[in-house]
């Protein structure tokens, strides 16, 4: 069918659930799907298989005990609570800590292939701020072993997959979610889909910042903006985690990740004066603090001028036997050694970076429900897990641990509580127009997307970064309202229609995530995690609640708070008893 010139598809494609985003948390989830006879169909914005989780290195937490026997999930959860310096909903940390272990095996019988002891068990090394080795690992390619794995598996089952394709707007009938549209990123084709739910797991939103470790055109926090144009809320988005470690050349790939592997290996960290300055910032837990600790550390280091001329401090892992160093970090060894560094034998130059969003989609972990109904969210795209810092190794585990939760939750209640409701073709018709319009402004001006995408990410960075003032937040929020209004005057300018609606879409999801961000962090009167307040430089009692905003018609974006759930005891017992890791075993 054509309208005003333009193809697009009125027959929606129709599954029973619809699963926007391929990564690890989607394809987990749809695979529960399709083993309780569900029609599933998964829709990813690149080709099947190459979803964000493949850029995750470190490693998978779950208290396995293969080689620091004294672990348990409770220490697990006590590890994740404390390092969330709980904000966490500590019903999801129950769950993260209760069930990783047989999430692993699982994906293991699957096929993965994680790293073994010589015993044949899973091997388990040391993360930041965790009590014992508890993360499994696959080199320092984990997140790629474990997709490829899943990808696998999902072919067995049958589930459907769809490349290239961008989800611009959840469609509602009676206030159900019930459908999406959005194009063809290669064709420009509009697309229609129909569903009885719809779950969103298209990842978290750190390419709001001019620095960060995520792919280009990845993160820009989709599915924060659906959830929130759908009527959901969002939750804690101001917790943003600042990788310690990130690359600062050459252009092009500041910011990319260097695992904290390579501090759980040994790695050191020193200043230009050849000082290892952790001593002063960590005694006891040194380079294996938590990120928040060792990034602000970092940042200090180098704003102090004892930085590199070019604004880094070193990582060095040089003292480890360079065999060692090549089986255990064979990404690391590779990225360097491209840009003429060899890590066996010199020092690498890091400096922060932004790294995971620990808000999201509030979701209730026993189901992964948002409070719209037919609406739900997995992975990176939810919140609650984390509080206001994550645990690395923590985010691959909440994938496939909520992701198989969701999965059975809505193959259960997928009769009973979500019969077919046809479609609101109407809304998507409109949408569908909408889109005509940014099309036939093609090549007769208007704003190009991509500088002001340049323009936010320096801003938030600026204004909302790894330490944060009340008016640093207040001049950003004014800066972004004024963005927001040159975005209204956008153009496609001379690139294909594709293209330009990709970039459009994607700085409209911007918008939100990052407004969401600094009316948080403004809220946030406190220091607390990765949220780091220069004028409120403590923890306050009086702040240990969520922080949810939510699109009203009257106001826009409206925040409110809510308390924290109370800690179960098994897990209070675990915090009493104060575990931790004493770093200078690994000496
Ligand atoms: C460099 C790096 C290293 C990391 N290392 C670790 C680690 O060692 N351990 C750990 O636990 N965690 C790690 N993480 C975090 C972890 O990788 C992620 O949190 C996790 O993989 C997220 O998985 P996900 O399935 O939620 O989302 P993703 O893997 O991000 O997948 C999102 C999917 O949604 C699709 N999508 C997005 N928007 C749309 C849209 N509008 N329409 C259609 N599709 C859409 C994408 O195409 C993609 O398929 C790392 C992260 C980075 C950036």
């Amino acid at each position: 069918m054509r309208n005003g010139g333009h193809e697009y598809d009125y027959n929606p494609i129709k599954t029973d659930v619809l699963i926007v985003g391929a990564g690890a948390a989607g394809l987990r989830a749809a695979i529960e799907l399709a083993r309780e006879g569900v029609d599933v169909l998964v829709l990813g914005k690149r080709r099947h298989g190459d979803a964000h989780t493949v850029w995750a290195a470190g490693g998978i937490n779950a208290s396995l005990g293969n080689l620091d026997p004294d672990d348990r999930w409770e220490i697990h959860a006590a590890d994740t609570i404390g390092e969330g310096h709980f904000v966490n909903d500590p019903r999801a940390v129950e769950i993260l800590a209760r069930e990783a272990p047989e999430r692993i095996l699982e994906l293991r019988d699957w096929g993965c292939p994680f790293s073994l002891t010589e015993d044949g068990e899973l091997n388990q090394r040391y993360f930041g701020a965790q009590s014992f080795r508890r993360t499994c690992f696959a080199g320092d390619r984990t997140g790629e072993a474990m997709l490829g794995t899943l990808v696998a598996k999902a072919r067995e089952e049958g589930v459907r997959y769809r490349e290239d394709v961008y989800v611009t707007k959840l469609l509602k009938s009676g206030g159900r979610v019930n459908g999406a549209a959005g194009f063809d990123m290669k064709s420009g084709r509009k697309l229609l889909f129909g569903a009885r739910a719809v779950v969103l797991a298209a990842g978290g939103y750190t390419s709001i910042y001019r620095r960060g470790s995520s792919r280009p055109d990845e993160n820009n926090g989709d599915a924060m903006a659906l959830a929130y144009e759908a009527g959901a809320a969002l939750k804690d988005m101001e917790f943003v985690q600042f990788h310690p470690t990130g690359m600062i050349e050459p252009e092009g790939m500041e910011g990319r990740l260097v695992t904290e592997a390579v501090r759980g290996e040994g790695g050191r960290l020193y200043n230009a004066r050849g000082e290892r300055f952790m001593e002063c910032y960590s005694p006891e837990h040194m380079e294996l603090d938590a990120r928040d600790v060792v990034a602000r550390a970092n940042y200090r280091e180098i704003r102090e001028g004892r930085g590199t001329p070019d604004g880094a401090v070193l990582l060095d892992i040089s003292h480890r036997d360079p065999g060692y160093v090549r089986e255990r970090l064979p990404n690391m060894v590779e990225q360097f050694a491209e840009q003429g560094v060899d890590i066996t034998r010199e020092p690498m130059k890091v400096s922060p970076t932004a790294h995971y969003g620990m808000g999201g989609i509030e979701v209730d972990p026993r189901t992964g429900a948002t409070a719209v109904e037919g609406l739900y969210a997995v992975g990176e795209s939810a919140a609650g897990v984390h509080g206001a810092n994550r645990l690395g190794g923590n985010s691959l585990a909440e994938t496939v641990v909520f992701g198989k939760i969701l999965g059975s939750h809505l193959a259960d209640v997928l009769d009973d509580l979500l019969p077919p409701v046809p479609l609101d073709e109407c809304a998507a018709r409109e949408h569908f127009a909408a889109l005509d319009v940014l099309a036939a402004g093609r090549g007769s001006g208007g704003r190009d997307p991509e500088e002001l995408i340049d323009e936010l990410r320096d801003l938030l960075w600026d204004h909302a970064g790894i330490v944060r003032t009340g008016d640093g937040l207040r001049k950003g929020i004014e800066k972004l309202c004024d963005l927001k209004g040159r975005a209204g005057e956008l153009g496609l300018l001379d690139v294909p229609v594709n293209q330009g609606l990709e970039r459009i879409f994607n700085l409209r999801a911007m918008l939100v995530a990052a407004e969401a961000v600094m009316r948080g962090a403004l809220a946030r009167e406190e220091s607390r995690g990765a949220h780091h307040r220069e004028d409120f430089p403590e923890e306050a009692e009086a702040w240990r609640k969520n922080i949810l905003c939510a699109w009203i018609e009257v106001g826009g974006m409206h925040l409110w708070t809510e308390p924290v759930g109370e800690v179960p005891a098994a897990i209070q017992k675990a915090l009493d008893e104060d575990y931790s890791l004493n770093y200078h075993y690994l000496e």
